[in-house]
């Protein structure tokens, strides 16, 4: 791997494979994989990672908004592409880069219908979005039989799929709820296919639902966080490797003495000599400012060293008082040790939102 010189986040393509590979093990015989690569594939590079797995047993990839779509349509991406989270407004740029809507509700619905009318589309494929539970997006059980009275009198768009989502897939206490959610889904898709008279996909299982409720994979398994490396638990994260670190470098090192202070605000206020290291990251590249003032620490050396003061739009102090160290070292801020979960652990925080947070100023490394 290349010497640091500057902030970097580096996306290892090896890691990827192997929780690619780890994930298929778990992945019940038959049923298909989609790839969630929203928001950058989880904050790492959204046209490398769709790049590599096309190659790979991937059914399909998902992102949240339309844009997102686009520009993995752009990068060359041609398997199907699930739009979890789009507009009326998108409807035209959906059809025209052959993106898959999911449609939650009765005026999502409804317009595209109308939308695929107007461009003469036959069999557009679509996904109906139920709720079971989560409270966020989906129609409800209820609405069923308008659903399909609609689609029956359309030859405009077919269903391709019909899912959900579950609401605490990883945490255990919350297990009859999810079994109620699955129990739900099982109903809801038997009446949907009874009356429409065709199967759709079926699929509910987020990374911890394929991990923790194997009898609910059904024809397709939805995973994002696993493939990033993290299972959403101690016991699972032995079995992934994180494909993203983030590393930076020491810009400078300043002697504190007592009753100096350090940083905006003068947040810190030094009662003895110590040693901080400049370090060329900040709340601009996703590093928050609840991380400052002895909250969050990067690792120097396989050492904590801790945030002094504020942090800074492009620079957080740390202290090294007990590190040995020096301008130009290598900083790691997370990647495998320590991992994004124990980095945002810190401010009650979680692994979802500190991979994503790291902003597009940060260049990405691809490791092949
Ligand atoms: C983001 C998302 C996923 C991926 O969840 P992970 O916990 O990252 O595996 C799956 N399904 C839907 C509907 C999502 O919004």
């Amino acid at each position: 791997m290349p010497k640091t010189q500057e902030t970097v986040l580096e996306v290892d393509l090896n890691a990827l494979q192997h929780n690619y590979d780890y994930l298929k093990s778990r992945i019940t015989k038959g049923a298909k994989l989609l790839v969630v690569v929203k928001a950058y594939a989880y904050g790492s590079d959204a046209q490398e990672i769709a790049g590599y797995l096309q190659n790979l047993d991937v059914a399909y990839f998902a992102v949240a908004y339309t844009n997102e779509g686009v520009a993995l349509r752009d990068a060359g991406i041609t398997k199907p592409i699930l739009v979890l989270h789009p507009q009326p407004f998108n409807y035209k740029t959906i059809m025209a880069r052959c993106l898959e809507p999911s449609l939650y509700n009765f005026n999502s619905f409804n317009q595209f219908i109308e939308a695929a009318a107007l461009e003469n589309q036959q069999d557009y494929p679509i996904h109906i979005k139920f709720n079971t539970g989560l409270n966020r997006l989906g129609f409800n059980e209820d609405d069923i039989k308008a659903v399909v009275d609609k689609l029956k009198a359309t030859s405009s768009v077919k269903v391709k799929s019909i899912f959900s989502h579950l609401a605490a897939s990883e945490d255990l206490n919350e297990k009859d709820f999810t079994l109620d959610q699955i129990h739900l889904f099982q109903s809801i898709s038997e009446s949907f296919i009874k009356i429409i008279g065709y199967k759709p996909m079926l699929h509910l299982c987020n990374t911890s639902g394929i991990l923790n409720y194997p009898e609910a994979h059904l024809d397709m398994v939805r995973s994002g966080i696993g493939i990033y490396g993290f299972g959403n638990s101690e016991l699972e994260n032995k079995h992934f490797t994180p494909i993203a670190t983030l590393k930076s470098v020491i810009s400078q090192i300043h002697s504190i003495e007592k009753g100096e202070t350090v940083g905006y605000n003068r947040a810190y206020k030094s009662d003895s000599f110590i040693k901080t290291a400049t370090i060329p990251i900040g709340h601009a590249d996703g590093i928050g400012r609840q991380y400052g003032n002895g909250k969050g620490y990067v690792t120097i050396h396989g050492k904590p060293a801790y945030i002094v003061g504020n942090v800074c739009m492009d620079m957080i102090m740390v202290n090294v008082t007990d590190i040995d160290c020096k301008e130009g070292d290598t900083v790691i801020i997370f990647g495998q040790h320590p991992n994004a979960t124990q980095f945002a652990e810190r401010v009650n925080s979680i692994s979802y939102e500190i991979i994503t947070a790291i902003s597009q100023r940060v260049k990405r490394l691809i490791i092949k």
